[in-house]
């Protein structure tokens, strides 16, 4: 058993504040934030209002314009950058417990991924800041046309409670490295890591006022956010409900571009050619369980092959009941709690209405006893259709839907979703079934013979239809914080 980085919540010091200017601001507490793993009140948070926005706002203009960030020689941008990588890995530890307190990330996960993943991820985008400044165009021999890259100014940027550090990251350091200012809100229920993080920004020498954080709901502070006419550029991380009221915010506010990273209700199809039924029940589960499938690229539909179906199912429920509950500042605890009560309650009434409506459950949806928080034990439903609740909506939960399939047109035909097209994944020793799956497949990643992303930062990750707009992560999301101005010049005046 890990015991090393087991540690005290109680022992923690919340950054429990916005950060605006360099400064940690203290405000009201308003907003109750939680403890997953057992319920518990750890503070009430501040909620900035339209006039904090505003500040936070013009400030991150003003600095932008007038600190040198956007006009310095570019690799200047990038060694503050990988500085301020540095940091984060000298200050993992703390910024892990910071993220293990109110998130539903296990230390060994926050401590092993979370927080290494991050201080990798804004060395990857530093290397872009010197990389991407526009392009020579083709033109007539008496003409020089330039194709210029320049930052927007100020990006309004708002991150989800799934993977807080990570998916809050995702949004900054692509914007910063590509000149501009940001103001990030993340989620009222998660709102710790990421303050740790901007501090850490300013230590490493990123202008103070120039990345700031304002904490609060969405319906406030989200909303004020997105309506502000300053910001130049949205990028947004969260529920297709509210990417849609986002993106609504940006037309009425503007317009303006918005990059949209939505929800998933992903396919794994399973073709009866697999060598290795238990690796592939392995990968099946850690696909819908990981973080309690609170995961937006969760695997959450698995489409299977009759011959092979009741050999893999059976492996995957084995090794579903497996899963036991335990707190999260607990080193040997890998299995997640929901984020909250509410949430969980509406994951078991979605299951119940697949079940009324005709599913069957070959491990029904429960409660895991061990610890005090809403954790749910995984579950797992055949008997569905495309119209069953449990395929139809992202329920963020560990529930996987069973589908057989007799045929590859039948598979793609079942992978299709009416909303959705985050990811699919492909499992099959057939190299032409799998290129074809890749080919039709209408989702933004295919992983085949494998489930889930690398380490590989330079993949850009974004979904099809319903599951969103553009892209977060590769070259794609720097040049996606850049707009492009089109210079023409004549050899005479
Ligand atoms: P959510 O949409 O409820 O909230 C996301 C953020 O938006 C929060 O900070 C929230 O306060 C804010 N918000 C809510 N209403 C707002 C409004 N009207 N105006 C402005 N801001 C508003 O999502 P969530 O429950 O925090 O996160 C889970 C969802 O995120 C899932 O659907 C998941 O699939 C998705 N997600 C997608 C990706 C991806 O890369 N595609 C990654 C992680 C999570």
């Amino acid at each position: 058993m890990m015991t090393g980085i087991t540690f005290d919540p109680a022992l923690v010091a919340l950054p429990n504040a916005h950060f605006v200017g360099g400064k940690l601001l203290k405000g009201e507490g308003a907003i109750p934030v939680h403890a997953p793993s057992n319920g518990r009140l750890l503070c009430h948070l501040p909620e900035a209002g339209a006039d904090l926005v505003d500040y936070a706002v013009c400030l991150a203009r003003d600095v932008q314009m007038r600190s040198g960030w956007a006009t310095c020689a570019p690799r200047e941008r990038g060694r503050v950058l990988r500085r301020w990588a540095e940091l984060v890995e000298d200050n993992a530890v703390e910024l892990a417990r910071l993220e293990t307190v109110c998130s539903t990330r296990p230390i060994a996960e926050t401590t092993g991924w979370d927080v290494p993943f991050t201080a990798e991820g804004i060395r990857f985008f530093a290397e872009y800041a010197d990389k991407l400044g526009g392009e020579v165009a083709a033109t007539q021999s008496d003409l020089l046309g330039l194709v210029l890259a320049e930052p927007y100014g100020v990006i309004g940027a708002i991150a989800p409670w799934n993977f807080p550090l990570v998916m809050g990251s995702w949004k900054v350091i692509p914007a910063l490295a590509a000149g501009n200012g940001v103001v990030l809100k993340p989620s009222e229920m998660t709102p710790f890591s990421i303050v740790r993080l901007a501090e850490l920004a300013v230590e490493a020498g990123v202008p103070a006022g120039l990345f700031n954080v304002v904490q609060g709901t969405g319906r406030i502070t989200g909303d004020a956010l997105a309506r502000h006419p300053v910001c130049g550029k949205l990028t947004f991380t969260g529920s297709t409900r509210t990417g849609i009221e986002i993106m609504k915010a940006a037309a009425e506010s503007g317009p303006k571009p918005v990059t949209l990273e939505l929800g998933g209700k992903s396919p794994q199809i399973v073709f009866d050619d697999i060598r290795n039924v238990d690796a592939i029940a392995d990968r099946i589960l850690r696909a819908f369980t990981g973080n309690a499938g609170q995961v937006c690229v969760s695997g959450s539909r698995l489409i299977v092959q009759r011959a092979v179906h009741d050999a893999l199912v059976e492996k995957i429920v084995e090794r579903a009941q497996g899963l036991v509950a335990g707190a999260l500042e607990k080193a040997e605890t890998r299995y997640s709690p929901i984020i909250s009560e509410r949430q969980a309650t509406s994951i078991e009434l979605a299951v119940q209405d697949s079940v009324q409506a005709g599913a069957s459950a070959l491990l029904p949806l429960g409660r895991l006893n061990g610890s005090e928080g809403a954790f749910l034990s995984p579950c797992i439903l055949t008997n569905v259709t495309p119209q069953t609740r449990a395929v139809k909506d992202e329920l963020f939960g560990p529930v996987l839907t069973v589908q057989t399939f007799d045929d590859e047109a039948e598979a793609l035909s079942l992978a299709s979703h009416a909303t959705y097209g985050l990811a699919a994944g492909v499992h099959t020793s057939d190299l032409g079934r799998a290129m074809r799956a890749v080919r039709n497949l209408k989702a933004g990643t295919v992983w085949v013979n494998r489930y889930g992303r690398s380490s590989d930062f330079v993949i850009p990750t974004g979904g099809y239809g319903g599951s969103g707009i553009g892209k977060d992560l590769g070259r794609q999301a720097v040049e996606a914080n850049l707009r492009y101005k089109s210079v023409l010049m004549a050899f005479e005046g």
